[in-house]
């Protein structure tokens, strides 16, 4: 049984990033596999899922998820045992080592990769567009954060549209995300699943520790339409 837990949606639920659970289910159960979907509020245990997912989320409730994962302090231990971690904008700042919120406030995140976030001088709104290898993540941004990952630190992307990370640290070139091992962290809501079928299937691949056979759904013509829309890179893709 693949188990999907999707962490605080009544906090960290705001843009739809819980879809990402409905999409994973769905091109699993399309292979034959059965999948149950864990919704774990702040008094829950963290369950014992192959995969975790972390949504997007206003400072308030960013905040209130934190200490209630930090207080458990079962998350990176999940993420340790191999469990695959998805972590989208508020996720991905809380499981770094710092962010500041509105006001300046500094708050501790989990550490679990190493990333700093600050306030930036502007709000990014809007669409996003990410190489990642040799694939595109098309996705939807809104945050007023801003992430410079630790020097040993790899981003899951380079910007082509949008702001990511924003061009902190190093990077000559604006980055997204993170990605170590089965942790993929990301400032794409969509949610970015429903938009990337082939990221949902990277994540189901690791988690089910096997390689699937392709699916074709109407998820490859939306992610198409919306390369096109955001990136006018037409000529790029088959
Ligand atoms: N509160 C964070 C910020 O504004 C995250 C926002 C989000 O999850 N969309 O940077």
């Amino acid at each position: 049984m693949l188990k999907i837990a999707v962490l605080y949606p009544e906090l960290l639920g705001t843009y739809g990033d819980g879809g990402n659970a409905l999409v994973l289910a769905a091109r699993a159960r399309r292979r034959g596999f059965d999948v149950e979907i864990i919704e774990t509020s702040l008094e829950d245990e963290i369950p014992d899922a192959q995969i975790l997912l972390l949504g997007g989320g206003e400072d308030g409730p960013q905040r209130q998820a934190t200490y209630g994962l930090a207080k458990k302090n079962a998350l990176a231990k999940r993420v340790d045992d191999g469990a695959v971690l998805l972590a989208v904008c508020a996720g991905f700042q809380l499981i770094g080592s710092s962010y500041e919120v509105e006001g300046g406030i500094q708050v501790d995140g989990l550490g679990i990769i190493e990333a700093v976030t600050t306030r930036g001088t502007k709000r990014r709104v809007g669409d996003l567009l990410t190489r990642v290898g040799s694939q595109w993540m098309v996705g939807f941004e809104n945050h007023g954060g801003e992430t410079e990952l630790g020097l040993h630190e790899v981003p899951l992307g380079i910007m082509e549209v949008g702001a990511g990370n924003g061009r902190v640290g190093d990077h000559s070139q604006a980055v997204d995300g993170v990605r170590r091992g089965s942790i993929f962290g990301t400032y794409a809501h969509g949610p970015v699943l429903a938009q990337n079928p082939w990221l949902a299937d990277e994540l189901l691949s690791l988690a089910l520790e096997r390689e699937l056979e392709p699916l074709q759904t109407i998820a490859d013509a939306l992610h198409r339409s919306r390369l096109r829309a955001v990136g006018d890179i037409q000529g790029e893709i088959s």
